[in-house]
């Protein structure tokens, strides 16, 4: 390929988005073969220096996949019973399909978004539990709950490790029915959480899907199917 915009350079090398690329380069923090770049529109060959900060950077070979789950599916690399795991669903060349792994779990009978990549430094950083990646879950409810009940969600219920709280909780369609179908957003990640947050106001969870994850979202994945992050959303993950 030959020369492209800087700023489509440094989002496929996943700095930032294209937009985000022009404050970075306006600032002054960007060089081609050692000089800084300011203006806009410079282009770059494929053997160009650039750095950022300092730093080199160029096209990543670190890999990012957004998979649906489905049901019956184990978040791990390999299970030693043999059972169906999110790896199997999802093929890559055999370098990069060996170095990838699952970025958190979801419960076996989970489904819905879940980010694999190579990149273990991303990784580390999105299940801090200070950084907190955003999630968003769809959940389906044994029996409807009250209003009271929704709040307390939002406030916090107790559970065994600790106080849980939903940043958001709403309920999902009209009707009796639809106060049994919930949308929870959480911003931490402790082990079947959702679940136990639902039994610590005396439900059970029927089905648990998440719907986004630190802003990616399934538009038009199907359950079962992945797809290679574009750059620019690799961009806005780091
Ligand atoms: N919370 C749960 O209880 N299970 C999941 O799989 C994800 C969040």
């Amino acid at each position: 390929e030959g020369p492209v915009r800087l700023n489509k350079f440094l989002a496929r090398a996943g700095v930032a988005s294209r937009r985000e690329a022009d404050a970075v380069i306006a600032a002054g923090r960007v060089t081609v073969g050692g000089a800084v770049v300011t203006e806009m529109g410079v282009k770059v060959s494929p053997g160009d220096r650039v750095a950022v900060d300092g730093r080199p950077v160029g096209p990543s070979d670190l890999v990012y996949v957004l998979l649906n789950k489905p049901t019956d599916t184990i978040t791990t690399v390999t299970d030693d019973r043999g059972r169906p795991t999110v790896m199997d669903l999802v093929s890559l060349p055999e370098d990069q399909q060996s170095a990838l792994f699952p970025v958190g779990r979801l419960d076996r009978q989970t489904t819905g978004a879940l980010l694999l990549t190579t990149d273990g430094e991303l990784a580390h950083r999105l299940m801090h539990p200070s950084y907190g990646a955003v999630k968003l879950y769809r959940v389906r409810l044994d029996a409807p709950i009250s209003d009271a009940d929704l709040e307390k969600l939002r406030r916090g219920v107790d559970l065994d490790d600790g106080p849980a709280r939903a940043d958001h909780a709403t309920f999902i369609g009209r009707g009796g029915a639809g106060r049994s179908e919930i949308g929870l957003q959480l911003h931490e990640g402790r082990n079947r959480q959702v679940r136990r947050m639902v039994e610590a106001l005396g439900r059970r969870v029927e089905a648990l899907d998440r719907v986004g994850y630190a802003g990616l979202d399934l538009d038009g994945l199907r359950r079962g199917r992945w797809r290679r992050l574009e750059p620019h959303e690799v961009g806005r993950l780091r």
